[in-house]
């Protein structure tokens, strides 16, 4: 059986780790794979060869890192195709959607390319007589990237061209249920010719994360998981002296007004709460329903959840795939379950759905609740599987309290055809991401992503400016030419003057 290798100093790598993991097709239910979990002596190895070649990266003119990754941006697209059927293969979203995946990671790697503009810093002549002052961003040395299963080239691609741009050596800890699309992007930027040691790939499960997080020569992590792993990496990583930026789990809500234009707000609910399995952080699964419009907003999206086409990722009616795991589905079945035991209506039930020639395939339907309300599990916890609650509100207000009173904040959206609705959600919603009548809003790379609350922890957000300033870090200069205008020793505090 094929095994998942690191890939340390530019050459794949199994170390002597005792320990493997399975990696499954979730639409057959079969392992095709095994993943090496790497120890301790893996990652050192990793971090000695990231220390040797960081010099040299750091010292590399930003415009002939761009150009790396201009090569590496032409690959990924050549590549797409590749990338896309290990991503179905191995988390099970269908290609079309996987495809959308490497998309949206690649328009990260344009804008990297922009790295030496990004990097201009700021000048000021004249601060005082003779003297000049500016800025500059240098890279933070070794960084390393904690990734999740649930955008297994998008995410580890919102991290490394930007700390591979700004001279940082990189190190990548995808996760270990869907590992192999790493290595495709290593090979390509090992291609594209980015030097041996610059970006490579860990595998493993907590040890190596703890790993990382404890080593003293990694400078900064860039972590994307679930709530309590994210709030674990941002204490342990912090406490050993790393700036950290962790990105948690989420639970967004759509607020629907009645006066919205319902047929294309049910549209909009039904990719965003089912595509993918609803195994997305800014998966919407959430509708609050605000007065009269529930009735009619529940009857229409569950004709239409019922008309999901459920199948195997690689079949092009498919328009949803399995779940990750068995362990993920039994999780999501036993939430559908709670969800009926503690009052909830269940609307559409996809528990029991079972697809021809795929009866081992980690498959479940969409499910539809109404009537859910706050101290429900479905509603507390992060489900990450295709279930939607409607809640219902008798107005805007409160369906705003409700939404500002949980404890995640990734992502939202209002639909509604009122400007000034519309404005006085995007101003008091809190929530780190927001929709105005698109039901998933992901910041373009050229803005930043993130959460507020418990779905980001960390002053940084993702890619965009934000990503710059994490990966880097400042530093000013105050220069006198010519110099010795003044002379003597001065015993008090330089002003201007
Ligand atoms: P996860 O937290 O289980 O795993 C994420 C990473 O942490 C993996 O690399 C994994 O190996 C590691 N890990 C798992 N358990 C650990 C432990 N006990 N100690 C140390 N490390 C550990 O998340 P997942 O199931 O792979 O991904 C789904 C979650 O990620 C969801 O909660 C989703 O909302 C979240 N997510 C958030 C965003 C965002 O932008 N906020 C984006 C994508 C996914």
């Amino acid at each position: 059986m094929n095994t998942i290798q690191h890939i340390i100093g530019g050459k794949p790598i199994t170390g002597n780790s005792t320990r493997f993991g399975d990696v499954f097709n979730p639409a057959t239910g079969v392992v095709e794979k095994k993943v090496v979990l790497g120890t301790q002596d893996d990652l050192e190895a990793a971090v000695a060869a990231a220390k040797k070649v960081f010099p040299s990266w750091a010292e590399t003119p930003p415009l002939t890192r761009a150009r790396i990754l201009f090569r590496a941006r032409d690959l990924i697209e050549q590549r797409m195709d590749d990338l896309a059927a290990i991503i179905t293969a191995e988390h099970g979203k269908i290609l079309s959607d996987a495809k959308g995946e490497v998309t949206r990671g690649l328009e990260v790697v344009e804008f990297a390319t922009g790295v030496p503009e990004l990097l201009k810093g700021e000048y000021t002549e004249q601060v005082a007589r003779g003297i000049d002052a500016w800025t500059m961003r240098q890279p933070i040395g070794i960084a390393a990237g904690i990734t999740p299963f649930n955008f297994p080239v998008m995410v580890p691609l919102w991290m490394a061209p930007m700390a591979l741009a700004t001279g940082n050596c990189f190190i990548l800890k995808p996760s270990e249920r869907d590992p192999s699309a790493s290595v495709l992007l290593a090979e390509i930027l090992q291609e594209a010719g980015l030097p041996d040691g610059v970006f490579q790939v860990v595998h493993g499960d907590k040890d190596m994360v703890n790993a990382i997080l404890k080593h003293p020569d990694i400078a900064a992590v860039s972590f994307v998981g679930s709530t309590p792993i994210a709030q674990h990496v941002y204490a342990t990583g912090t406490a050993h002296g790393k700036r950290v930026q962790a990105l948690g789990g989420a639970k967004n809500h759509a607020l629907v007004m009645p006066d919205c234009d319902l047929e294309k707000t049910v549209d909009a609910l039904i990719g965003a709460a089912y595509g993918s399995a609803g195994e997305r952080c800014m998966a919407i699964s959430v509708a609050v329903a605000v007065g009269p419009v529930a009735d009619t907003l529940v009857a229409e999206l569950a004709k239409k959840v019922k008309a999901i086409t459920i199948g195997n990722g690689t079949h092009d009616t498919s328009e949803m795939g399995p779940l990750v795991t068995a362990q993920h589905l039994a999780r999501v079945k036993g939430l559908v379950d709670a969800g009926v035991s503690q009052g909830a209506k269940l609307v559409v039930d996809g528990r029991n759905v079972t697809v021809k020639d795929h009866e081992k395939g980690f498959f479940i339907g969409g499910s539809l609740f109404d009537n859910v309300t706050p101290e429900m599990d479905i509603y507390r916890e992060e489900i990450f599987g295709p279930v939607l609650c409607v809640m219902r509100a008798p107005d805007f207000d409160t369906a705003l309290k409700l939404i500002n009173g949980s404890p995640f904040g990734n992502g939202t959206a209002i639909f509604t055809r009122d400007g000034d609705t519309a404005r006085t959600f995007t101003h008091n919603v809190t929530a780190g991401m927001v929709g105005v009548n698109v039901p998933i809003p992901v910041p373009m790379a050229f803005h930043s992503f993130g959460g507020w609350k418990d779905s980001l922890f960390g002053d940084h957000h993702m890619h965009g400016p934000e990503g710059v300033r994490f990966f880097t870090r400042m530093k000013a200069v105050t220069q006198r030419w010519p110099a010795g205008i003044r002379s003597g020793a001065e015993f008090v505090m330089p002003t201007h003057g």
